[in-house]
């Protein structure tokens, strides 16, 4: 396998990861960063030594791929750039802010055949791999997603921000069209809503209750899978997972090997594999933009309803 030219777009908190791990993959050669905060982009150019730029268009010449990192409102102008030069892109999740630019962003790839990956990393979970096979017709789904406020992705609510993860796991999970949602949120330190509950009930009668908070003292990342005869309950923080298997009339515990890796490593690796080999990504554009679409439909849900104005 070639070494593929990258350049990471927003090296702000996530996009520096993206950059060192770039930095040290074997398959790659980091060209550069940019990012519009010229003390950040210094920053992250001294410590990984690579060329910087503010303007991303300095990279069209000079890469093969990119990954984006930058807030959720530029994704769709910085990403349509990139795909319209050719250039194979790993947008960070929110996939866009709105349905019809993901629609757009889908038909560029595809006919310009091109690698679209979103980063929905919880994918790439050590222990959600370990229970993937094992996880069939989920009857009730629970999913907890609570951090501390960090001040970062305030363009975007905590639907989009933060439960829009587990809203992809499990539209991957249940695999039925969805019915019907119910959604409650409330803003508290920004302008949209911080804290969301969602009830989403498929048609195959499955019901998952998913609840996001970025104004949480605890962090918790955690989901629990009800099917007919056993649970899982998976913590994707702390990469572990027990099994509870109903045995006659009692429940025994099974706690699943697992080998921890790093999610955002495997993520890139996965990405410049899917990109060396024209392979379709895990997340790719259609996979996200049905996360999308349920997020926009609970956010709108908790925008008519219950969150009040400020
Ligand atoms: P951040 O605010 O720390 O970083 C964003 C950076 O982008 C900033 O340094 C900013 O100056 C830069 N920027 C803004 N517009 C730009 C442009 N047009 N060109 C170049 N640079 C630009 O935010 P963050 O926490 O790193 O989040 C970035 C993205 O990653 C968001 O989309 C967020 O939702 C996503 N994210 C994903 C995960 C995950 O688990 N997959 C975790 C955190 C953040």
């Amino acid at each position: 396998m070639h070494k593929i030219n990258v350049a990471v777009i927003g090296v702000g908190h996530l996009g520096e990861i993206h950059a060192r791990i770039y930095s040290e993959l074997p398959h790659t050669n980091l060209v550069g960063v940019c990012d519009i905060n010229k003390d950040r982009l210094d920053k992250v150019c001294a410590l990984l030594n690579v060329e910087g730029s503010t303007d991303y268009r300095d990279f069209f010449s000079k890469v093969e791929a990119v990954s984006i990192a930058t807030p959720t409102k530029s994704h769709f102008e910085v990403a349509r750039d990139f795909l319209k030069q050719g250039i194979h892109i790993l947008v960070e999740k929110p996939f866009t802010s709105e349905l019809k630019q993901a629609d757009a962003l889908i038909r560029l790839c595809k006919q310009k055949n091109l690698i679209l990956q979103v980063g929905h990393i919880e994918r790439f979970n050590s222990a959600f791999a370990a229970t993937r096979n094992i996880i069939q017709e989920p009857k009730f789904i629970e999913c907890h997603r609570l951090s501390p406020f960090t001040g970062r992705s305030i363009d975007v609510g905590v639907t989009m921000d933060l439960m829009i993860h587990d809203i992809d796991i499990v539209l991957g999970l249940v695999n039925s069209p969805v019915k019907r949602i119910d959604a409650v949120g409330a803003k508290i330190l920004t302008h949209f809503e911080d804290i969301a509950n969602a009830r989403i009930t498929f048609e195959n009668g499955c019901v998952c209750n998913l609840t996001a908070s970025r104004v949480s003292d605890e962090s918790m990342r955690k989901i629990r899978i009800f099917m007919k005869n056993a649970y899982i309950s998976l913590d994707y923080r702390n990469e572990e997972a027990n099994i509870y298997r109903k045995v006659d009339s009692s429940i025994t515990k099974e706690k699943l090997p697992i080998e921890k890796e790093q999610p955002l490593q495997k993520e890139l690796s996965s990405f410049i594999e899917c990109v060396a080999a024209k392979k379709e990504p895990l997340v790719n554009g259609p996979v996200a933009r049905q996360a999308l679409a349920v997020a926009l439909n609970i956010q709108k849900k908790i925008w008519h309803s219950s969150i009040p104005s400020s």
